[in-house]
C-alpha cells in the first residue's frame, strides 16, 4: 500500500481534529483579492465585485474513483483539484477558490494525509487558487475526498452547455483516450504484481497514457487562448466521460444534431499503438473512455480563420438540425449513430 511507505507513521489520533486541520492548511497562502477571508472562521468571505461566479462540486470515493494501490496519495490530490477546475474552466470562467472535504479511516497516517495535501497544494499553485476551506470526518473505511471550486467571469463570457447552432464547428482540445488507457495498463500491472510482487515493470512506453490517467491537467491555458483569438465558443462543456457522451449532452441541451468524423480525432501516437497492443479500437475508446479533462466546443463558421492553424484545437465535425440525429462518419464513409456507453460511475 502506498501511505504504508513512509517511514513514519502517525495515527491520527495523535492530534485531534483541529490540530489536524491546522496542521494540512498551514502551508496555504491566499492569492486572491476576492479572498476575503479563508480557512479559520465559520465560513470562508469572497468579494466578487461585478463578475458572475461559476460555483462546481465532486466526490471522490476509494475504490469507486480511485484506487491507492497505484494512484499516490501526491497525485490524488493533485487530480482531486483538477477534475474541479476543468468544470469550471469548461464555462469559460476564470477558477479562483476552492474548499477540500475528506472523510478518513484510521487506516491513514498523518504522513499519508500529508502527501495528499502536498497535491492539493501543487494544484492550487499551478493553477492560482486559494484553498479557503473545507471539512474534516472520519470514515469507517476508505478515503473520500470531496472539492468544491469556485470560479468568475464577466457575464458576457460565460459559455453555457446549451447554446450551439445548427452548422457550428465541433472543436475539441488536446487528444482522447489516453487517460482510459492509462488506467488499463496500471490494472494489468497491478494483477501482474499480485502474481510477482517482485517483478519492475518497465513502463517508459506507457509514460504519457500512464500521466494522462495519473496526473491529468485541466485547461486553463485554453480559456486564454480562446480570450487572445478573440473567440467566444457557442457551447463548451469538458470531456470527463468520454467524447460521445459529452456531444449527446452538448446536442440534447442545445436541440441540435451533429456529424463527427472519425478521421478527425485526435489521438496521440501512444494511444494507437496501446489500442494495437490491447487489440482495441482506438475510435471505440476515444468516444467511450473517460477522464481526458479536454475541452468540447462548438464555434461558430465565422470564427474558424481564427482557430484554424492552432494546434490546441481540432475541428472534429460540425453542428446539424436536431432533426437529422447525432451521426459518427467513419473512415469508410459510413454513418452511424453515436450512442452514449460513456463512463458511468453508477454502473459499476
Ligand atoms: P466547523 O466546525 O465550523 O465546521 P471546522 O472545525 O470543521 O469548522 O473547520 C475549521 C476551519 O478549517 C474552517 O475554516 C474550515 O473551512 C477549515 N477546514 C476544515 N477541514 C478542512 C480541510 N480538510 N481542508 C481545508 N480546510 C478545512
Ligand atoms: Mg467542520
Amino acid at each position: 500500500m502506498i501511505e504504508d511507505k513512509n517511514q513514519q507513521r502517525t495515527p491520527l489520533s495523535k492530534l485531534g481534529e483541529f490540530a489536524l486541520i491546522d496542521h494540512l492548511t498551514k502551508n496555504f497562502k491566499l492569492k486572491h483579492k476576492s479572498t476575503i477571508k479563508g480557512i479559520g472562521d465559520d465560513a470562508a468571505v469572497l468579494e466578487h465585485k461585478t463578475k458572475q461566479i461559476v460555483v462546481t462540486t465532486d466526490l471522490l470515493i476509494e475504490g469507486v474513483h480511485f484506487d491507492l494501490s497505484y494512484m499516490p496519495l501526491k497525485h490524488l490530490g493533485y487530480k482531486a483539484v483538477i477534475v474541479n477546475l476543468s468544470d469550471v474552466y469548461a464555462m469559460n470562467a476564470e477558477a479562483t477558490q476552492i474548499t477540500v472535504s475528506i472523510a478518513v479511516s484510521n487506516r491513514f497516517s498523518l504522513e499519508a494525509l500529508e502527501e495528499l495535501y502536498a497535491g492539493i497544494e501543487t494544484a492550487a499553485n499551478v493553477y492560482n487558487i486559494d484553498v479557503i476551506g473545507g471539512d474534516t470526518t472520519s470514515s469507517t473505511s476508505g478515503l473520500l475526498i470531496s472539492v468544491t471550486a469556485i470560479g468568475k467571469a464577466n457575464k458576457e463570457d460565460v459559455v453555457y452547455r446549451n447554446a450551439a447552432k445548427p452548422s457550428d464547428l465541433l472543436v475539441v482540445t488536446g487528444d482522447l483516450g489516453a487517460a482510459y488507457l492509462g488506467l488499463q495498463v496500471l490494472e494489468r500491472e497491478k494483477e501482474v504484481f499480485k502474481v510477482n510482487p517482485n517483478n519492475q515493470p518497465d513502463l517508459d512506453q506507457y509514460s504519457y497514457i500512464i500521466e494522462r490517467q495519473l496526473k491529468p491537467e485541466a485547461r486553463k491555458d485554453i480559456i486564454k487562448l480562446l480570450k487572445d483569438l478573440e473567440v467566444k465558443p457557442t457551447a463548451m462543456i469538458d470531456i470527463s466521460d468520454g467524447l460521445s457522451s459529452e456531444i449527446m449532452h452538448l446536442c440534447k441541451q442545445s436541440k441540435v444534431g451533429c456529424d463527427l468524423y472519425e478521421n478527425k480525432i485526435p489521438l496521440d501516437p501512444q494511444v494507437i499503438s496501446t489500442c494495437e497492443e490491447f487489440k482495441m479500437d482506438s475510435t471505440t475508446i476515444a468516444l467511450n473512455g473517460g477522464e481526458d479533462y479536454e475541452l468540447l466546443m462548438t464555434i461558430s463558421q465565422e470564427d474558424y480563420p481564427k482557430i484554424k492553424a492552432n494546434p490546441n484545437l481540432t475541428v472534429i465535425g460540425y453542428m446539424t438540425d436536431e432533426s437529422s440525429g447525432m451521426h459518427l462518419i467513419t473512415r469508410a464513409d459510413t454513418k452511424i449513430p453515436i450512442t452514449a456507453q460513456g463512463w458511468n460511475s453508477l454502473e459499476d
